[in-house]
Formats: structure tokens, sequence, C-alpha cells
């Protein structure tokens, strides 16, 4: 995958989601190299590793993981409200 198809991919599931102020960028990860990607709801944005780009069925997954974290701000252990919108997210991808 792209990484400007990776930013659409991910860009039209916030908007799906209702998360329209939340931004994404592809940019390397030089403190955590082994993550695919990252949310912050401080800066309310979503990180992805270019390293994984290539892997389009990882990258996948890690832009629906993210976008459920953004949808669950505060359930950082994975819990049902997560896995919930991780679902969610897999079906709308
Ligand atoms: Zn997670």
């Amino acid at each position: 995958m792209k990484a400007d198809e990776a930013i659409a991919h991910t860009e039209r599931l916030l908007l799906k989601v209702g998360k329209w102020d939340w931004t994404v960028q592809v940019v390397p990860f030089t403190d955590y190299p082994d993550r695919f990607g990252a949310a912050s709801s401080q800066r309310k944005c979503i990180d992805l590793n270019p390293v994984y780009l290539a892997d389009e069925a990882e990258m996948r997954e890690t832009i629906a993981h993210e976008v459920a974290h953004a949808m669950t701000v505060g359930d950082n252990e994975h819990g049902l409200p997560f896995q919930a919108a991780l679902a969610y997210c897999r079906k709308k991808l």
C-alpha cells in the first residue's frame, strides 16, 4: 500500500465514524520502530509506520485498530468497547 492510499483509507474511515477532527500521517517511528501505528487522543492524530506499508493486510488491520482507538479514547486495555469498535472498523474499511 502506498502512503497516500493508507492516508486516504484512514481519513475515509475516520469520517465514517464521525472523527472528522482527527488527522493521520505516515511518519518514521524512531522511538518505537516495532509499532505498526499509534493513536494520540491529545493530538487527535493517527500515526502510521511506513516500514509496514508494504504488507497490505497488516496495514489495513493497523488502520482499523488505530481508528478503533480514536473511537474509544481512554480504553487503552483493548476492552469490550474497543473490541466492538474494532469489529465495526474492520467491516467498514
Ligand atoms: Zn491498541
